[in-house]
């Protein structure tokens, strides 16, 4: 018997396929894979609804005990089309005990990115005491943590540095050296300057923000890829979206883009107050926006599956693939005129949205979208069929 069957989704690429999921993993996948295999629940997506690997939010705020930005993991996630979201540098050494704690509780995959500050975003300046940045504590923190931490952040800009320039990232390199796990570096207002922060960068470390339009921004007073950045992409650095309160320009997104400089991973830097007031409001927002600014739907879905997984070291992440994690994302691309806001206000009319429908959580957890209907989509629960005590608190649908 198997956990979850999802019959007849659609895949990007046009196929109608069914996945089959049993403890935890995909075991079968692909036209008719489910065909008489029994399964404890299955889901009918009748051909109407796209099926792709769970999403991967690669920069959320997620440690409901910070002060300055956070947010519920199963809001920002599961409820949201997501399996999985990264927490970028709400914690360091000090409280990732305890976020760790706090997340085994929630439905959604969570990792973190350790702050490599000890205190984490414990206020806005928490790499202006060189002091706090604390080899020992770090390095620890990861070996408790492994496979929790899956990587290290350093926010480099005036704001969070105060007087110390690079010094910040000057040390996260080394640090780095002794656990070999990817370091994203969040840019912003300088100092320090993005082109001498772009040169300390190596293979597979990640820029989030990238496509910011303060002075920190990727393009040069012409329009043209900095220089440094160019050379950063060729020993390749990655770029991540990292949209945020602050950080998204469409302008910069597009002439970036025009210039072949596409987001490796999109990534919506969320948290409880631009979710709520926006201009992030979800992952698939964000992943919306890119549409508007000519990505492909595969490219999008790319951003947010097999890329952030290879970047974040998920090997059993991001493929819709036997052997890989039963972590699904049911969505529909709805024709529809949508007005979209950058951070900066700027306005772009959108034809086609991605819309999450439901989120399968290791073939264990389903999570129906609000406002689902069950006109193209039906869930039931096998050996239980018209059990009222298994119903999904979302909608009414039998889980
Ligand atoms: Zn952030």
């Amino acid at each position: 018997m198997n956990d979850l069957i999802i019959k007849q989704g659609k895949h990007i690429n046009g196929d109608v396929i069914d996945i089959v999921i049993n403890g935890g993993r995909v075991t079968a996948v692909g036209p008719e894979a489910a065909a008489g295999l029994p399964s404890i629940k299955e889901i009918d997506l009748h051909g109407h609804y796209y099926v792709s690997a769970g999403w991967i939010d690669a920069h959320t705020h997620c440690y409901p005990q910070s002060p300055l930005y956070y947010d519920d993991p199963d809001l920002i996630g599961a409820a949201s089309g997501v399996t999985t979201v990264v927490d970028a540098g709400s914690t360091g050494a000090d409280d990732i005990d305890d976020f760790y704690a706090m997340t085994r509780k929630a439905k959604t995959h969570v990792y973190a990115l350790l702050n490599i500050s000890r205190t984490g975003i414990c206020c806005q300046n928490e790499l202006a005491d060189m002091a706090q940045i604390n080899n020992e504590h770090l390095q620890d923190a990861i070996r408790r943590h492994k496979g929790f931490i899956i990587g290290l952040k350093a926010r480099m800009s005036q704001s969070v540095v105060g007087e110390n320039g690079l010094q910040p990232l000057i040390k996260a390199k080394i640090m780095q050296k002794a656990n070999g796990l990817p370091l994203m570096v969040h840019i912003g207002n300088p100092p320090p300057h993005l082109e001498e922060m772009a040169d300390l960068l190596t293979k597979g470390d990640i820029i989030t923000h990238c496509f910011n339009g303060k002075p920190n921004r990727i393009l040069d007073e012409a329009g043209n890829l900095k220089p440094a950045i160019q050379r950063a992409l060729a020993r390749g650095v990655m770029l991540d979206v990292g949209h945020g309160t602050e950080s998204l320009s469409f302008s910069i997104a597009e002439q970036a883009i025009k210039f072949g400089a596409h987001p490796h991973m999109i990534s919506s830097d969320i948290y409880q107050r631009n979710r709520v007031g926006g201009p992030v409001h979800s992952l698939a927002t964000v992943m919306t926006k890119f549409l508007n600014l000519g990505l492909s739907p595969e490219y999008i879905l790319n951003c947010v599956t097999i890329n952030a997984a290879n970047l974040l070291h998920l090997p059993h992440k991001g493929r819709l693939e036997r052997g890989c994690d039963g972590d699904i994302t049911i969505f529909d691309l709805k024709n529809q005129r949508i007005e979209l806001v950058d951070a900066e206000g700027q306005i772009r009319i959108g034809t086609q949205q991605f819309v999450p429908i439901a989120t399968v959580i290791a073939g264990v957890h389903i999570v129906v979208a609000e406002n689902v209907t069950k006109k193209n989509m039906s869930v039931e629960n096998t050996p239980a069929k018209n059990a009222t005590t298994n119903r999904s608190p979302l909608n009414g649908i039998p889980l």
